[in-house]
């Protein structure tokens, strides 16, 4: 017997569909947001107007960094607790989604140490607080989920938490959120998504819903990622948008595998942004997975899908079309003004340089942490985005 959970109460897609906004009972929304990304694409400002004019109150907690720490989360359901919300609404990419995810289930249980969020049985229920989810990237899926990742800076750990009450209620993927996203972003984080497809439709969990979703996800975002990336054209980023999503739906029932296993290592380890890291290593690990015939079967079939002789031959090509370094070696060799591949990645590569990592990043680790109120073994060779 195996139970599927596809999403929360609703995906709402399309252009302009934070519009949908106007139709949820709203009453105080604190909303949750990363960088400044949603403040410089105007829809930060378009969606506190669409509450503002329904006369909602909202209170937004901006600044959540990449791989939010626990302090933020605690830092937050402060805030939360003195404007007292109905609904939680987090905004732009998997951190800040990640974040209001955990706000949302903690604030609602006073009696427990957010500090220690996931170190202790994880709440499994949510009924106060609603929460919609807006992403701003492609790629993690974070939307439509059961899991979060935190921070522990003291201690060097990244921790994966899993839980039904993690589940956005609503998922709102309007893609005019993402026509701002730089190309890097948009290529390392479509790569993201189809690592999720991939390594979800060859894991041996599979099962007739799942295979369909993940096959569907990998055709669309073959088909859709390369003009998404280097023209940016809108009508591409909304199929990525939708495909990754689909990819979501399907990895949060299956698992990932071994490239998953490496990012949250290797990126918690340096700091890395886990995209890239997850697109670097995507055709090694296939290479590697080919050993056993079941998995070289199911490459076949996607290669067919994809019109394709060699599915990991194409993946590849698919990372040099996107600007993807072709390993690891390359990508650290390359100057920091002069990227490996393409002139859009140059900053935020250049940054993330194992070489030029801050000594506090250096050592931090990444664990995957089961909870004591989830199945056992739920985290094994199963890691989330
Ligand atoms: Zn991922």
């Amino acid at each position: 017997m195996k139970e599927l959970r596809f999403h929360g109460q609703a995906i709402v897609t399309g252009r302009g569909s934070v519009e949908c906004l106007k139709n949820l009972p709203i009453g105080r929304a604190f909303i949750v947001t990363g960088g400044s990304s949603v403040v410089k694409n105007g829809m930060l400002a378009k969606i506190e107007g669409l509450l503002a004019a329904k006369g909602c109150q909202t209170l937004v907690y901006s600044g959540v960094p990449k791989n939010p720490p626990v302090e933020t989360v605690v830092e937050g359901i402060a805030r939360m607790r003195e404007f007292a919300p109905d609904t939680v609404i987090g905004i732009g990419g998997g951190s800040a989604i990640d974040a209001s995810k955990v706000m949302s289930v903690f604030y609602e249980h006073p009696g427990l140490d957010v500090a220690a969020a996931f170190r202790q049985a994880i709440p499994q229920k949510r009924e106060k607080i609603k929460l919609i989810a807006i992403p701003g990237t492609s790629g993690t899926a974070s939307e439509v989920t059961c899991f979060a990742v935190l921070t522990y800076r003291g201690e060097d750990l990244k921790v994966g938490g899993k839980s039904p009450a993690f589940v956005p209620d609503y998922a709102i993927l309007d893609a005019d959120m993402t026509l701002s996203m730089p190309k890097n972003v948009a290529a390392e984080t479509g790569m993201d998504a189809m690592a999720h497809a991939v390594e979800c439709y060859t894991n041996p969990a599979l099962d007739d819903f799942t295979d369909a979703m993940a096959a569907g996800a990998i055709e669309g975002l073959f088909r859709h990622l390369p003009a998404s990336v280097t023209t940016g054209e809108p009508g591409a980023r909304e199929k990525v948008h939708n495909y990754q999503c689909l990819a979501g739906c399907a990895f949060a029932n299956v698992g990932t595998g071994l490239d998953h296993g490496i990012a949250h290592a290797f990126g918690g380890k340096y700091d890395l942004g886990h995209g890239l890291v997850i697109a670097v290593a995507l055709p090694y690990v296939l290479e590697f997975n080919s050993r056993d015939a079941s998995v070289r079967e199911k490459l076949a079939r996607l290669a067919k899908r994809v019109d394709r002789g060699d599915f990991v031959a194409a993946i590849r090509e698919l990372n040099t079309l996107l600007g993807i370094p072709a390993s690891f070696k390359a990508w650290a060799s390359a100057k920091p003004t002069s990227p490996p591949t393409s002139p859009s990645l140059s900053k935020t590569r250049s940054k993330a340089r194992p070489e030029s990592i801050p000594s506090p990043y250096r050592r931090t680790t990444c664990r995957l942490f089961c909870a004591p109120s989830t199945k056992a073994g739920a985290f094994n060779n199963k890691t989330q985005y």
